[in-house]
């Protein structure tokens, strides 16, 4: 029987789905390791505890609350010492967390203060006997790697979206903790956070993503973009390195090895090329579906559905059709 310790990641005192996939990956690590508890550890300021009974209803045990003023912003020091704190006290085998912006700082800072290995990025946990064998792609999507992890306590990060979160019906008895460090006392101060588009889901959490390239051929015809994800209701805007760099859209709109890397159950890539730096960010997405103009475009390799055509006519009519499909349900 091991245990498994999650950081249940906020923003605000929101729960991220992230929290509810790493959630879901411990539990099924707890259970394949013989049954053992999933304890979440979730930090934020006052308020942040309402999000114990959803942590319970993904498959945690025990929820540890960190409630404080000075935790509202992402404290990294004093959440890495908390967490790090809490492992050593509980016996765990693992320590998972997502493989978000806050996930790649705090992984690293976990190993190096458990002195435990590390797998970052990663899309699927399994048991081999002692061992904890991951996957994790590697060369830009290039290739699937598999890692076995030795050693009595591992931190393992999450690929946003790989594992889908599942209910698990237990409820989780919550526990209040102190932060092991002072978070007001932090070396690094967040000074501003500056809000993404508004009214649209982030591009970790987005189950849509209809992301533009530079066959859209102007800034302005990324409006087209926009109203197909309006059309889906519940999708996020994604765009190239080379619209990003165009100034055309904001630079944390960019997917790919210098962007965001991504996962969602639909990417529809409108006049985008598939150069090998955009596709380490979007293809392990469900289902791509490709507009380019080119039938040999390098997307058309990775897509499930591929139209070939001009974006400025397909999108349009496009959006005509996802707009009618959803009226009629
Ligand atoms: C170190 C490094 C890191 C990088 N990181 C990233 C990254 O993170 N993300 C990223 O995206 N890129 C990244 N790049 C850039 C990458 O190599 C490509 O240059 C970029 O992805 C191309 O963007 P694009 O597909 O929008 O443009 P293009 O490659 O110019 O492709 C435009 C496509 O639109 C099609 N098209 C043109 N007109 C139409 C039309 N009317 N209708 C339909 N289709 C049309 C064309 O056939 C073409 O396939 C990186 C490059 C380097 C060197």
């Amino acid at each position: 029987m091991a245990n498994v310790l999650v950081y249940a990641e906020t923003r605000g005192a929101a729960l991220r789905k992230l929290a509810l996939e790493a959630v879901t990956a411990a539990r099924a690590l707890a259970d394949a390791s013989g049954g053992g508890e999933v304890h979440a550890l979730v930090a934020g300021p006052s308020g942040v505890g309402a999000a114990s009974e959803q942590l319970g209803a993904y498959g945690a045990d025990v929820v540890y609350v960190v409630e404080h003023a000075a935790l509202s912003n992402f404290e990294r020091e004093s959440i890495a010492a908390t967490l790090a704190d809490r492992a050593k006290q509980g016996g765990y085998r693992a320590v998972v967390l997502g493989f978000s912006t806050q996930g790649r700082d705090l992984g690293p800072r976990l190993a190096v203060k458990l002195d435990a290995p590390i797998a970052s990025d990663v899309t699927e946990i399994n048991v081999a006997g002692d061992a904890i064998v991951v996957k994790h792609p590697g060369y830009a999507n290039k290739v699937l790697v598999t890692l076995t992890l030795s050693g009595s306590l591992v931190v393992l990060s999450v690929r946003p979206g790989a594992i889908t979160a599942k209910q698990a019906a237990r409820s989780a008895r919550v526990e209040s903790i102190q932060p092991a460090v002072d978070p007001s006392a932090s070396r690094v101060v967040v000074k501003q956070v500056v809000e993404g588009a508004k009214g649209r889901p982030d591009l970790g959490e987005a189950p849509v993503i209809v992301a533009g390239g530079r066959g859209l051929k102007a800034a302005e015809n990324f409006k087209l973009v926009e109203e197909l994800a309006d059309a889906f209701g519940n999708a996020a805007v994604g765009a190239t390195r080379a619209v990003t760099d165009d100034g055309w859209r904001p630079h944390s709109d960019q997917i790919g090895q210098t962007g965001r890397q991504v996962s969602p159950q639909l990417y529809v890539a409108i006049g985008i090329s598939g150069a090998i730096q955009h596709l380490a960010g979007m293809r392990t997405s469900k289902t791509i579906v490709a507009i380019n103009k080119d039938k040999d475009a390098p997307i058309f390799k990775v897509a499930d559905y591929g139209i070939v055509g001009d974006v400025l006519e397909v999108v349009p009519a496009l959006t005509t059709a996802v707009k009618a499909a959803r009226a009629s349900h």
